[in-house]
């Protein structure tokens, strides 16, 4: 395993293909410091005597020890980990740890090449390919970063059907060394500070719409691959320290007629594969949202008692009130993700053939508490915003910045104005706004919010997810039973 020494080492090897306010840029600009910050955190995890047991389990391919977000999930108790995992690491970080995205696509793409080679007779070696390159990269140690989100075009619309068919990332030629592709992958969290880049579709396919199902991985650095990239940071700090300095990193990934090997392509041109990796990667996903969004769920609990006691507030009821529901959103999204996990198979509910073994025995977490909890927490992302801004009254829009704060002129006057609870030391009243500033009232906070709205799916897509699921008509069932109604014509039913 490695450490962040070498981690961030690695990243200085990397090529420059990093574009940022017009210009080229090494993975070891200032702007990217606290998004390597972050990820660098996954290694020290790994070897701290504390966490190791949490963030390090045993590969299935070596049986040797490997950072756990290099790992396929072998049983319950490893999807249970990877959420604690997560949930411990976001606290820390005091929101996204930015390395589970390609966890999540691994464990994705290592049931789906299984079941495509099956589909296919052996004609395709896309697990065999897909294993290889997973023992490299659990070898190495390596970040990945997934990159799914298309940019779409009309939302309605088919990748095939787009006015422009670049807007879906597709396949433009297959050749007897690899397929060129090309396209644009958006928003892609965490790609500028990662080492490879997974690939996979992004919604379910026809077979018109075979080209774009397409999944592989190359190295962040790739010919043809170019970042356009929008870090957010924590306000820099010269004089009064922070506890942690960290960011976030979102990257336009452009394939510009990229050439992939076949040993890095894992699925191509299957369309019903295409739409169950897309399927697949958001259900993993949204499972890790049980780990993280109670992370920042903790983090804004804290907040808002914090910011009542220095308020003053702190005994008045509605704060009760507004704590006791920040409590119920992050402990029944970790409750959802806990049942996920428990109740994790190697299996897959798929639309017409009901639930059915899946993969090559890696588990899968459970979908309806998966989707049941991200939607929870994930719609509620605004709410708690309404709720820290509320209890926090007007400070943080307008805090003044640090110079300010140390000046000497202004230093006594800004303490006595800012100053409200006089129990409370003036310095420890100043660091927590300039915090709350850093995470609500800035940049960084604004791309984490949506980022807490959209990750994995718009809500949306976790109400389709669940509704399609769920046994409705055994719950219309038992209503018509209570009722003492007729029972449903079933040859009706199917004309
Ligand atoms: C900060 C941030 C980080 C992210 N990180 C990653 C990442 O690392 N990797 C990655 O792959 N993606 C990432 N994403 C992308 C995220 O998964 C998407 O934002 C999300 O899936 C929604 O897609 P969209 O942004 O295109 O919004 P849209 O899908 O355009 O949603 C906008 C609205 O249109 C509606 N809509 C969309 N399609 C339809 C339709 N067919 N019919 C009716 N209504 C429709 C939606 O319900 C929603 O109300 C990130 C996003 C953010 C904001």
């Amino acid at each position: 395993m490695r450490t962040r020494e070498q981690y961030i080492e690695g990243l200085k090897k990397l090529k420059k293909n990093l574009y940022f306010r017009g210009e080229k840029i090494g993975r070891d600009h200032e702007d990217l410091e606290q998004s390597v910050n972050v990820i660098a955190q996954t290694f020290d995890a790994a070897h701290d005597p504390e966490t190791k047991d949490l963030f390090t389990a045993t590969s299935h391919l070596t049986g040797e020890t490997i950072n756990r977000f290099c790992h396929v999930h072998q049983s319950t108790e490893d999807l249970h980990n990877k959420q604690d995992m997560t949930r411990a690491l976001c606290r820390k970080a005091g929101y996204c740890v930015g390395r589970c995205m390609g966890t999540d696509a691994l464990n994705a793409i290592n049931a789906i090449s299984y079941e495509a080679d099956k589909a296919n007779k052996g004609e395709t070696a896309y697990h065999e390919n897909f294993l290889k390159w997973l023992e490299n990269f659990q070898k190495n140690d390596l970040v990945g970063s997934c990159a799914q989100t298309d940019t779409k075009g009309l939302r309605m619309m088919r990748p095939s059907e787009q006015p422009d068919p670049d807007s879906y990332l597709h396949v433009v030629e297959r050749k007897s060394d690899g397929i060129i592709v090309r396209g644009c992958k958006v928003h892609i969290s965490f790609a500028a500070v990662a080492d490879e880049i997974l690939v996979l579709p992004t919604r379910a396919m026809t077979p018109d719409d075979s080209d774009y199902a397409v999944a592989f991985a190359v190295p962040a650095d790739h010919e043809g691959v170019k970042h356009v990239v929008t870090p957010h940071n924590m306000r820099k700090r010269e004089h009064i320290p922070r506890g942690v300095d960290f960011g976030a990193v979102d990257s336009y990934v452009i394939f510009d007629d990229v050439f992939v090997p076949w040993e890095r392509v894992f699925l191509c041109g299957e369309h019903l594969h295409g739409s169950l990796c897309a399927g697949l990667f958001a259900l993993f996903h949204r499972h890790s949202y049980s780990g993280c969004k109670p992370a920042i769920g903790d983090i804004i609990l804290g907040m808002v008692s914090l910011a009542a006691e220095i308020n003053g507030i702190d005994k008045a009821p509605h704060i009760r009130e507004k704590m006791s529901e920040i409590i119920q959103i992050a402990e029944l999204g970790y409750a959802a993700g806990f049942t996920a996990s428990e109740m994790g198979k190697p299996e897959l509910n798929i639309p017409g053939l009901g639930t059915v073994p899946f993969g090559p025995g890696a588990y899968i977490p459970n979908a309806i508490y998966a989707n049941v909890g991200r939607c929870h927490t994930g719609e509620s992302v605004y709410h708690e915003q309404e709720i820290l801004c509320d209890v926090a009254g007007g400070i943080p829009a307008t805090f003044p910045f640090e110079g300010d704060l140390v000046n000497e002129d202004l230093k006594p006057l800004l303490e006595k104005y800012i100053k409200r609870n006089p129990n409370i030391p003036i310095e420890d009243q100043i660091k927590f706004w300039m915090l709350f500033v850093d995470l609500n009232v800035s940049s960084l906070g604004g791309a984490l919010n949506y980022a807490g709205m959209h990750g994995g799916g718009s809500p949306i897509m976790e109400q389709i997810a669940i509704t399609s699921q769920y046994d409705i008509k055994a719950r219309e069932d038992m209503v018509r039973a209570l009722a003492g109604m007729s029972e449903k014509d079933k040859k009706k039913d199917k004309k």
